[in-house]
């Protein structure tokens, strides 16, 4: 059975890149009929941030992206945050030591450091612990089993790290990149236990995938340089028939596409790069700072998948617009691209934009209506649905719809009247006051048409055109020179708003 995971480590607010993660697996769990797990990786917990975890639950919530099993949820293989499962993870250290494959290091800080000093090069700045300086460490690699066994008896801080092969090919496929190679010589000897017993990620992500009988493994290409540390892991430990296949997902690239899009881009250049808003916590001398996410920003849920789904795929037709249902039928692992995707914000909100306009006023309401609170909008029910008929084809984002709406629930409190004095005249003046006793008179406010015909006959009766005097009419109603057809909004906003708004400008 399919199995697939996301494993954040709860260290911020989750970006364009973690959703699409999250989506690339939900997508192809829902696929293959299999499940798709959320798993929690804080065993640094000097990353650990407060909030971080809880800001993933209501992330996935937002965007309809539901595990299966996560730490709230439970399941089968709970617990599924690995601080909780700490305990679980030092016997396969062991086991590698064991087998040679791994060893106790007792190296302190500040040996650590001076080894750096030692073998640093004008061409290698900064020397790793591998191959080439093991033997100089304190490690059970330079020092006898004797003296191991004693520094473990006495208590000694260790680690233990991977024993990297020198000179070795790791050689798996991706089932993005195809067949990927690495030299072994090249990589550290990561460390796998922490001398206070917490695991660190390498190991933890590997025992917890095979613990977790995950099939498939997908995340970020920035992961793709640890891949040969976690493949020698799953081969060490005996487990390499279970190993699950790997996607490394694109890069999500700055607009411009030179390099990766940060965390701090987005204040930056301009957009929001979190999927909600993410407040970041204070640090040294740095303050706490609110960064925008998507969902504030008034992206619908529905557009910001989509657009995420296409930030790396597409079903080879020009088509851009899908569902989620539709992309649970048409994604698939073979159509991910390899290179970068460059993000456009402006494309991103035309996606939101198009996202509007396809929705019912059913879907569109809760959402308006939670909008309008945040903006002191008291909105009636009914008139609110005619409202978001009316405008949500002007309204790219959720959040236009205060502007382009809320006249219809206050009257002005400003009117762009720079737009309409060049051309005023006492014949205006008068045609107003005789359309006030117009609109007076009629009974029928639901029907716009007549409203409009009416208007359009009193000013020929006074050889106006009807575009002089109905530009004034709308920035009478509306404030400015925007918004749908005045008659229809007039006729929302009923006859004594219609009445007194324009009485308020003319007097
Ligand atoms: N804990 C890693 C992260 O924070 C997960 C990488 C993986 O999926 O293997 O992204």
């Amino acid at each position: 059975k399919v199995r697939v995971r996301f494993a954040p480590s709860p260290t911020g607010g989750l970006h364009l890149g973690g959703v699409r993660t999250v989506l690339y697996n939900y997508l192809f769990a829902r696929q293959h009929g299999g499940d798709f797990v959320l798993r929690i990786e804080d065993t640094d917990q000097s990353r650990y941030v407060p909030g971080a975890e809880e800001y993933i639950y209501e992330c996935l919530k937002w965007c309809g992206l539901d595990p299966d099993e996560s730490p709230l949820k439970g399941g089968p293989h709970a617990p599924y945050r690995q601080s909780e499962r700490k305990e679980l993870y030092r016997q396969y250290a062991e086991f590698l030591v064991q087998e040679g494959k791994a060893y106790y290091a007792f190296d302190r800080p500040e040996e650590l450091e001076s080894m750096r000093e030692r073998f640093k090069t004008a061409e290698n700045p900064s020397p790793q612990y591998d191959h080439k300086v093991r033997q100089e460490m304190r490690n059970s690699c330079s020092l006898t089993f004797e003296e191991t066994q004693r520094m473990l008896n006495d208590g000694v801080p260790h680690v233990i790290r991977i024993r990297m092969p020198e000179n070795d090919t790791v050689t798996f496929t991706d089932m993005i990149r195809g067949e990927v190679s690495f030299n072994t010589g090249l990589v550290d000897d990561k460390v796998l236990l922490k001398a206070d017993g917490m695991p660190t990620y390498h190991l933890a992500v590997v025992v917890d995938d095979y613990l977790m009988k995950i099939t498939h493994a997908f995340r970020g290409e920035e992961w793709l340089p640890s891949s040969p540390v976690h493949i020698l892991l799953w081969k060490y430990l005996g487990w390499e028939e279970q190993m699950p296949q790997w996607a490394h997902l694109p890069l999500i690239l700055k607009p411009d596409g030179n390099g990766k899009l940060s965390k701090r881009d987005g204040d930056r250049l301009g957009f929001p790069v979190f999927a909600m808003n993410w407040t970041v916590p204070a640090k040294g001398d740095t303050k706490e700072e609110l960064i925008k996410g998507f969902r504030e920003l008034g992206f619908m849920p529905e557009a910001f998948v989509n657009l995420l789904a296409m930030l790396g795929w597409n079903d080879g037709t020009d088509q851009e617009l899908f569902t989620i249902d539709e992309l649970k039928e048409k994604f698939s692992m073979d159509r991910v691209h390899k290179g970068g995707a460059k993000f456009d914000f402006e494309k991103a909100k035309w996606f939101n934009h198009e996202w509007i306009k396809r929705s019912d006023v059913a879907r569109l309401k809760p959402d308006v209506k939670q909008i309008f609170d945040q903006h002191g909008l008291a909105a009636a029910d009914d008139k609110l649905e005619k409202v978001i008929n009316l405008v949500k084809e002007r309204c790219t984002l959720l959040t236009d719809f205060v502007e382009q709406g809320k006249f219809f629930f206050e009257t002005p409190q400003q009117w762009d009247l720079e737009a309409i004095k060049p051309k005023w005249n006492d014949a205006k003046q008068a045609f107003f006051g005789d359309a006030i006793g117009y609109f007076q008179d009629q009974t029928n406010w639901n029907a716009a048409a007549d409203l409009e015909n009416g208007f359009k006959e009193l000013a020929a009766a006074r050889q106006i055109k009807p575009g002089e005097v109905l530009l004034p009419l709308r920035i009478m109603l509306v404030g400015g020179k925007f918004g749908p057809g005045v008659f229809e909004i007039a006729s929302i906003i009923g006859k004594e708003e219609t009445v007194g708004r324009i009485k308020a400008v003319l007097e």
